[in-house]
């Protein structure tokens, strides 16, 4: 576990070279995230600690660039990027967890992996990252009842010894898919 922690250090070290970051969101990069998780996730087999992964996506985001036009789309998504990156560096001050990162994982779509703290902590987050999100009352008058840009989030958090992380990825996915049927601006979570 120790060799791992000192591969943990390095790879937090390099991750902070601007060629992982999302150029427009700030956020860390899909290529930053897929190569950090592998990491992470031996070091949550190895300590046995679990391992929670969110995935969230914008609701009714092509609406928005439709009504509002692009540029006040990629302006929304910077506010929830930063919105996601405060929830995450708040929940990494207050000890909840450590090393919990978000990543821009494609257009309008995010990832928030915490490692390390119990799965109740995890569960609560996504419920408080959703909440954050609609509390920005960012305008957006063709998302249904809502009238702001809301998120719907799938999150799953694992036994590393009982997974693979491939399977976490379809699962939160999967849940994402049943958040947006369930009719969107929420948390389905296991
Ligand atoms: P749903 O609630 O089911 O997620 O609906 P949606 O409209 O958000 O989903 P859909 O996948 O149909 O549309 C995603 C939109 O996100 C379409 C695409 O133009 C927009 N998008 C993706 N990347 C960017 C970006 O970098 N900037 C802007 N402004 N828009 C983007
Ligand atoms: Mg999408
Ligand atoms: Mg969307």
């Amino acid at each position: 576990i120790a060799a791992l922690r000192l591969r943990l250090t390095d790879a937090n070290q390099k991750l902070q070279d601007q060629a992982n970051r999302d150029g427009l969101t700030g956020l860390f990069n899909r290529r930053a995230m897929d190569r950090q998780i592998d990491l992470l996730w031996e070091v949550a087999v190895a300590a046995q600690k679990p391992f929670t992964l969110l995935m969230i996506d914008v609701d009714n985001f092509k609406k928005y660039n439709d009504h509002y036009g692009h540029l006040a789309g990629d302006d929304c998504l910077r506010s929830v990027a930063n919105c996601l990156a405060a929830t995450v560096q708040q929940a990494n001050d207050s000890e909840l967890t450590s090393g919990a990162f978000a990543a821009r994982y494609g257009g309008e779509e995010f990832a928030v992996i915490i490692p390390d703290a119990a799965c109740g902590t995890h569960l609560g987050l996504a419920s408080t990252i959703v909440e954050a999100v609609a509390a920005l009352r960012l305008p957006h008058e063709k998302n249904a009842e809502w009238g702001v840009i809301t998120i719907s989030l799938g999150g799953v958090c694992a036994d590393p010894a009982s997974g693979k992380v491939g399977a976490l990825f379809r699962d939160a996915d999967a849940l994402l898919y049943k958040a947006k049927e369930a009719g969107r601006n929420r948390a389905e979570v296991v």
